[in-house]
């Protein structure tokens, strides 16, 4: 699976948000966006972070930004999109259901994981079960009552221990619940959109995709 493997503090600086991508680094002083408030690139220190964006610009940064976050690429995106709008419902809040719902998300929000990036490694390296069986996809959806649980012989991993200890806090969630010290959790409920904790207009990027 393809995937973006440039510098991850550049996305927030060019989205001008922090995206939390890199875990308990975000909240230290060590924070790029924070050190380097501009875009990045050869005229960024002089806009800032105010250039004016077009109606389609506004549009488009939204998409890119709830892009980044989650990690995924331009064409998986869309067809979460496509996904979202077939399923009934409101198009916007289906497609963050979709991506809150994706196991890598899941297992950084459960604490299991520092990163959204870290827990893509994590359930790669086989570490993680859903339902007692191994899952090593992280775009696996999730559902209401299935179990999540890092594998017994993985609760030792430096890989896992660091992520545990790293792992900050992302807010209140009240679709999940957590056994941080049995390494598990389960999913109670699919997320409604203010149980997810994200600062964006989701009906910017409908906009976006219905233009
Ligand atoms: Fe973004 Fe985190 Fe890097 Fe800060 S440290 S710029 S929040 S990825």
């Amino acid at each position: 699976m393809a995937r973006y493997t440039g510098p991850s503090c550049r996305l927030c600086r060019r989205e001008g948000a922090k995206l939390f991508l890199k875990g308990a680094r975000c909240n230290s002083e060590k924070c790029a966006f924070e050190r380097r408030p501009f875009i990045p690139g050869d005229h960024g220190s002089a806009r800032g972070f105010r250039k004016r964006l077009s109606d389609y610009g506004i549009h488009l940064r939204e998409k890119q930004k709830v892009r980044r976050i989650y990690g995924i690429l331009e064409k998986q995106f869309r067809k979460y999109f496509k996904m979202a709008a077939k399923k009934s419902g409101v198009t916007g809040e289906n497609l963050l259901q979709f991506l809150e719902t994706r196991l890598d998300n899941v297992v950084y929000r459960m604490g299991f994981a520092p990163s959204r990036k870290s827990s893509r490694q994590i359930i790669r390296h086989g570490h993680i079960r859903v339902n007692g069986r191994k899952v090593n996809i992280p775009s696996f959806l999730v559902h209401p009552e299935d179990e999540i649980e890092i594998k017994e012989k993985s609760r030792q991993l430096p890989i896992i221990q660091e992520a545990i200890e790293a792992t900050t806090e992302v807010g209140s969630i009240e679709w999940f619940e957590v056994e941080k010290d049995n390494f598990k959790g389960k999913i109670l409920s699919i997320p409604s959109r203010e149980q997810i904790p994200l600062d964006i207009d989701e009906r910017l990027i409908v906009e976006y995709y219905s233009k």
